[in-house]
C-alpha cells in the first residue's frame, strides 16, 4: 500500500466512470476500476487493488453518485492507508471552452463554466458534472482539480482555429476548432522531450492518437499549433465509426436527395461510418486485420483509407512546424498496430521517414520506443497515460503542504 501523496482520478463518461488511485511522482496506480452501463439496466463496477481482481453488479439504473458511494465506501474505507493519502480529486473534462486553457482548482465559477460548454459536449460535460458533485461531498477536505481535453489546444492560432464560415458564427456562438485529447498530446510531447533530452518548450512534434476516436495534433515548441478535431470529436481523421472529415456538400445532398432527416445524417456519421462504415464489418482494427489477412476486400479497403488520411495530414503538419523532432503514434491502434503505423510510413517516404521492419513489430502491448531506420526521419511509439497528467496536474494544485487531512465522507 503507498505511504507518498495519492490522486484519486475521476473520468466520467455517458455511461461509464473510469476512476484510478495515483501516485503523481511516479505514476504508479494503486487502484483503478471502472463502473460501467450507468443509468442502464445490469450495471457494474469492477476494479483492482494490490493485483486482485473484483466485480460486482450495481442495482439497475445506477448513477454516477452510486459508483463513487460505493468507491468510498466499499473500497476506500476499509482500506484506511490507501484513503488517507489521498491529496487530491483530479477530474477529467472534455469541454472547458476557451475559458480553460490549463487545469484550475474547482469553485462555483469553474463549475458554473463547464455547465457553459455542456452545449459543446453534452454527452461528457454534465456527467464530469455529476462526478465533480459526487466527490465533492465524499471527500469535503480535498482539493478538487479539472483538467480539460481542450485546454492543450487553446494555444493554437487564430488561423487555425476559424473555420471559413460568416464571422458572426465564432464571435457570437463560438463556433471554432477546440480539439480534443488534449491530455493524451500532452503527455506525448513531454515524454518525446524527456526522450530526445530537449525541454519541453523545445520540442516539436506530430502526435498521433489512434484510438476508437482519433486525432492528430501539430507540436511546436511544446505548444499546440494545429489540431484535427473541430467544434465536435467528428472532424479529422477516419476513426472507428465516425467519418472524419467529408466533403459537407453530402450532408445536403442526403438530406435534398434522400430525405435524410439531420438526426440521421449524425447517426450515419458518428455511428455508421469509418472502419465500421467502410468494411461493412468492424469499427475494431485488431478484427479487421485478421480480416484482412482472411481476404476481406472490405476490410483492407478500410485499413487503407484510414492509413491514407492520417499519412496526408502528418504531411500537412510539417507544414505549421519548421522542423519534426519526432512522428508520435499513440492510443489502441497506434500502440498496436505496426500494420496501420508499416502502412503510414511507407505513404511518408518522401518526407524522409524509413520504417525499420522489426522494430515496428516489436511495438505492441505497452512498449516505447523508435520505429524508424536510424538514417530516417524519428517515428515513435509511446504508451499514452492521459491519468498520470490530470494526477500531476491535481497534486500541484494542491494548495499548501500536500498534507492529507481526508477521512473520506460517508454522509
Ligand atoms: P478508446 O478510444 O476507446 O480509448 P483505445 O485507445 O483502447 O480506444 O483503442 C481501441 C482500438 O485499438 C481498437 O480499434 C482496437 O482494435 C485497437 N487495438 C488494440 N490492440 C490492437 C492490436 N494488437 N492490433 C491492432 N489494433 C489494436
Amino acid at each position: 500500500m503507498p505511504t507518498a501523496s495519492q490522486v484519486l482520478v475521476l473520468n466520467c463518461g455517458s455511461s461509464s466512470l473510469k476512476f484510478a488511485v495515483i501516485d503523481p511522482k511516479s505514476g504508479v496506480e494503486a487502484l483503478t476500476g471502472i463502473g460501467d452501463g450507468l443509468g442502464q439496466s445490469e450495471p457494474v463496477m469492477s476494479w483492482q487493488v494490490q493485483g486482485d481482481k473484483h466485480t460486482v453488479s450495481l442495482p439497475d439504473k445506477a448513477s454516477h453518485t452510486t459508483v463513487i458511494q460505493f468507491l468510498v465506501d466499499e473500497i476506500l474505507h476499509p482500506r484506511p492507508q490507501l484513503l488517507h493519502c489521498l491529496v487530491a480529486v483530479g477530474h477529467r473534462v472534455v469541454h472547458g471552452g476557451e475559458k480553460f486553457s490549463r487545469s484550475v482548482l474547482i469553485d462555483g465559477e469553474v463549475t458554473d463554466a463547464i455547465r457553459d460548454c455542456a452545449t459543446l459536449a453534452p454527452l461528457h460535460n454534465p456527467p464530469a458534472l455529476l462526478g465533480i458533485e459526487a466527490a465533492r461531498k465524499a471527500f469535503p477536505a480535498l482539493a478538487q482539480v479539472a483538467v480539460f481535453d481542450t485546454a492543450f489546444h487553446q494555444s493554437m492560432p487564430r488561423h487555425a482555429f476559424i473555420y471559413a464560415l460568416p464571422y458572426n458564427l465564432y464571435r457570437d456562438h463560438g463556433i471554432r476548432r477546440y480539439g480534443m485529447h488534449g491530455t493524451s498530446h500532452r503527455y506525448v510531447t513531454e515524454r518525446t522531450a524527456e526522450l530526445l533530452n530537449l525541454p519541453v518548450d523545445g520540442v516539436n512534434v506530430i502526435s498521433a492518437h489512434l484510438g476508437n476516436g482519433a486525432s492528430i495534433t501539430a507540436i511546436h515548441n511544446g505548444r499546440s499549433v494545429d489540431t484535427s478535431m473541430g467544434l465536435t470529436p467528428l472532424e479529422g481523421l477516419v476513426m472507428g465509426t465516425r467519418s472524419g472529415d467529408v466533403d459537407p456538400g453530402i450532408l445536403m445532398h442526403l438530406g435534398c436527395r434522400f430525405d435524410y432527416s439531420l438526426k440521421e445524417v449524425n447517426d450515419l456519421l458518428n455511428r455508421k461510418s469509418g472502419l465500421l462504415g467502410i468494411s461493412e464489418l468492424s469499427n475494431d482494427c485488431r478484427a479487421l486485420e485478421k480480416a484482412a489477412g482472411d481476404g476481406h476486400q472490405g476490410a483492407w479497403l478500410a485499413l487503407d483509407i484510414f492509413s491514407y488520411r492520417l499519412a496526408k495530414y502528418i504531411a500537412a503538419y510539417h507544414a505549421p512546424l519548421k522542423q519534426v523532432d519526432a512522428l508520435v503514434f499513440t492510443g489502441g491502434i497506434g500502440e498496436n498496430s505496426s500494420l496501420i503505423r508499416g502502412k503510414v510510413l511507407d505513404h511518408l517516404e518522401g518526407l524522409g521517414f524509413q520504417v525499420d521492419p522489426e522494430r515496428n513489430l516489436q511495438m505492441r502491448s505497452g512498449a516505447e520506443g523508435t520505429i524508424t531506420r536510424a538514417d530516417s526521419a524519428l517515428a515513435l511509439v509511446i504508451p499514452t497515460n492521459e491519468e498520470w497528467v490530470i494526477a500531476r496536474d491535481a497534486a500541484n494544485l494542491v494548495p499548501g503542504d500536500h498534507q492529507n487531512h481526508n477521512g473520506g465522507n460517508r454522509e
